[in-house]
This record gives C-alpha cells, structure tokens and sequence, in this order.
C-alpha cells in the first residue's frame, strides 16, 4: 500500500464544485489503495481578499494577527472537502496546521517550518480515512499562528510528505506540469517530462511560482518524490527529478522571469574600502533582501553602486540609500521600480559556451535594452525594463529551440 500526499491548489479548489471534483480525484486514489493525505489551498482569490481586507483597516497591520487572518482560507477549504469526501462515502477528516503540529519558527508571515508531528496523522491513515490538512500555516512553539509565506501550501505538502515518508508527493494545480516557461506567457512553451531539483530551485527562485522556492528545497533535502499535474484534465505531469538525464540534454531548460523588481543607484560614492559595506549594510539590516549588484568601475575617485530589491521593499530601500547617501556625501540617488528579471535555466549551460551571447543576440535584435546581467553556474539574468518583459521571453523562448512543434 502506497502512502501519497496530493496537493491541490487555490484554483483547483476555486467553487464548490471544483471542491466535489477534487473529492472524486481523491477518493479515486484512496479505492486503489493508498494512504492519501490531501493538502489544500484556500479558495482562489480568498488569501488577496483577507489581506486586502487587513490593508483596509491598517497600512501596517500586526504581523502575528495578520497570521491570523490569512490563515483562515485555508480552514474553509479542508471542511468543505472533508464534507464532499464524506459524502462521497470517503471517510475523511480535517486538520488545521495547528492540530497536526507544524511546528514553525516564529517569523511570522514568512516562517519555516521545523518539525512535524505525523502520529496523529497516522492514526487516522490507519483508520482508513484521508485526512485533510490546511496548507500555508503551522504554529509557533508558543503556540501562536503562522504562514509560510505566499505559495506556502506546496511546502505545506511537501513537509507533510517527507515526515511521512511518503511514496509521492504530486502537486496538482491549474497547468498540467511545469513548461519550459509560464505558458500564460508563451502560448507556445512546452510541458517538461522531468526537471532536476537544481533547475527547478533555480526557476522558483528566479520567479516561477508554479512551486514555492522551500517546497523544491524541502523535496531535494529530504529525497521526497515531487510531480506536479493538473487538477482538470488527466496525463503524467512533470517528475522533479535527481538524475540528469543521460540522453542528450538541451542547453536551456527554462525560462523564468519576475515582475517583483526594482532597483536603486547611488551615484558618486567615495570609491574606498568598505563603501559597499556601508551601503548595503543598513539595507540589510532592515531585512530588506538585495539581489542582483554591480559597483561600477570608478572613473575618477568615486563610483556608482547599483543593486535590486523586492519592488514591495522600493520605498523603505530608497529612504535608508538617501541617509547612506548624505552620510557617504555621494552625489545622487536615484531608483526604477518598474524593471523585471528574466533568466535562463539549464544544467547543460555548464557544458556549453555562447548561450550568453545567444540571449544579447535574441534581445538586441528585439531592441531591447539590458540594464543587469548576472550569470551562475546554471543560470543567466538579465534585468530589463517591464514594458519588454512578454517580448523579451517569447523572443528568448525561440532563440533557444523550447518552442512546440507546431501541430501537424
Ligand atoms: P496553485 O494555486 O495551484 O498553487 P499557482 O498559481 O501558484 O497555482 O501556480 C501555477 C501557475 O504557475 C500557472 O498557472 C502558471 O501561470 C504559473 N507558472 C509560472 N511559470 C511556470 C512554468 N514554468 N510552468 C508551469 N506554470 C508556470
Ligand atoms: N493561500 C496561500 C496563498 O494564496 C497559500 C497557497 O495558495 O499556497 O498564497
Ligand atoms: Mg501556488
């Protein structure tokens, strides 16, 4: 007997009838015999529509209550599916993330989660039931609620999987895999039999949010079998995979892109020891996350020093470079908060030169203006202005040969 965890996202879970069609999905695989523990989001829209409601009392709500209140969509969810399931002659039953102990640190809004307590869930896998857990959230060792960030759900799964030891983990939500690319994007992207963990952490770091970035993470750590399929529509979705695949392998595998961007300059700084220090020091002491970043080379004595951020974290960012920058006596600051990122992945860059050129080549010929570059092992990025965004990865998307066949 199987032991699998099934995940099903906002949109997958969207109506009530949605919620009945998931409930056939999973009581199709518990009569095959398995063990099924179901992971749900909340219903899509709702975790927008309790933060718009927090914004429309305070601009800055408390974080820990704020917990509170996203965490409710994910209740709604896991008792009606319990009720559809039950209905259905499955036996199932519901679990807050605080009634099967996920144990989370305390950052609240962001938190990870620490440990699980799986004997309860046992209990009830033993019993014959499904048991229905609420994604996105856990508790604090005070016993306080937390979230685990947007996207958290999948990390939710994945979690409950690997404490379980799982034989699978499939992540069933509205594409039927994961593309080459988002395929809301390009029409012509291709669904990935496999991907590795390396690329897919790559491509959920870089912006892909078809799976939380810790999700992939949590999978690779704990050798958890990962699969993402579609909630509507049958076939084999794509395996995150360990091998390599030993036949030939394309160059680029992927493309991801984020739109959550922005970048700050400060123009005329002392080009001396420990500028950048001073510089992204106090950026990072207010928990502000910097990505990409380049120091030009100074031209007389000063320089130009140039780094992105979370676009939700322009603001605050900028206010902390202007003190930087009167403190330092730089010249100037200034800031773009509507550029994005776009970046190719792929293992097999490793074995291959000319894919940086081959990406100038697709942008320039598109007349699309590169602002950033940052390159690893298996990735490039470019930052480019918003308005290029659709272009500049469709364009990319054919310069590398991910396209579809066109249909015969
Ligand atoms: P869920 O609500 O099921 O968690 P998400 O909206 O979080 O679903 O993730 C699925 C979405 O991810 C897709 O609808 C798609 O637009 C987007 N996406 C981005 N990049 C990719 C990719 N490379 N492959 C597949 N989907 C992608
Ligand atoms: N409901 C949460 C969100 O919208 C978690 C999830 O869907 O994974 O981010
Ligand atoms: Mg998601």
């Amino acid at each position: 007997m199987a032991l699998i965890v099934q995940k099903y996202g906002g949109t997958s879970v969207g109506n009530a009838e949605r919620i009945e069609n998931v409930a056939r999905k999973v009581k199709a695989t518990a009569e095959a015999g398995n063990q099924v523990v179901v992971v749900v989001s909340a219903m899509s829209g709702e975790t927008n529509r309790l933060i718009d409601l927090a914004h429309q009392i305070t601009k800055s709500p408390d974080l820990r209550e704020y917990d509170v209140l996203v965490s409710t969509g994910e209740q709604v969810t896991i008792a009606l599916l319990s009720m559809a399931l039950n209905k259905l002659g499955c036996p199932a039953r519901s679990y807050t993330g605080t009634q099967v102990h996920i144990l989370t640190d305390s950052a609240y809004t962001k938190a990870r989660i620490l440990d699980i307590d799986e004997q309860a869930v046992r209990s009830d896998l033993e019993k014959g039931r499904v048991v229905v857990v609420a994604g996105f959230q856990g508790k604090d060792e005070n016993g306080n609620i937390t979230t685990l960030g947007r996207g958290g759900s999948d990390t939710t799964a994945v979690a409950m999987a690997a404490a379980l030891k799982a034989d699978e983990c499939q992540i069933y939500t509205d594409v039927d895999g994961v593309y080459t690319t988002d395929p809301r994007v390009v029409p012509t992207a291709r669904r990935l039999e496999r991907i590795t963990f390396e690329e897919m952490l790559e491509m959920a770091s870089l912006g892909s949010k078809v799976l939380q970035i810790r999700s992939v993470e949590f999978a690779g750590k704990y050798n958890v079998p990962l699969r993402v399929l579609s909630s509507f529509e049958e076939g084999p979705g794509t395996l995150i995979t360990y091998e390599e695949e030993k036949m030939e392998q394309p160059v680029i595998s992927g493309i991801a892109f984020n739109r959550d961007e922005a970048k700050l300059t400060i123009l005329g700084v002392p080009d001396q020891p420990g500028v950048a220090y001073k510089i992204l020091g106090p950026i990072g002491d207010a928990n502000i996350e910097v990505d990409m970043i380049i120091q030009n080379v100074a031209a007389d004595a000063t320089t130009d020093f140039t780094f992105t951020v979370n676009r939700g974290d322009f603001d605050k960012a900028r206010a902390i470079l202007q003190k930087v920058a009167n403190e330092l006596g730089a010249r100037e600051v200034s800031g773009d908060h509507s550029i994005v990122k776009i970046s190719l992945v792929g293992v097999g860059m490793r074995s291959h030169a000319g894919v940086a050129s081959t990406m100038f080549g697709a942008l320039a010929k598109e007349n699309i203006n590169i602002r950033m570059i940052s390159t690893s092992e298996i990735k490039i990025s470019v930052v480019v202005d918003e308005k290029y965004l659709e272009l500049g990865v469709r364009a990319l998307h054919t310069a590398f040969n991910l396209d579809q066949a066109p249909a015969a």
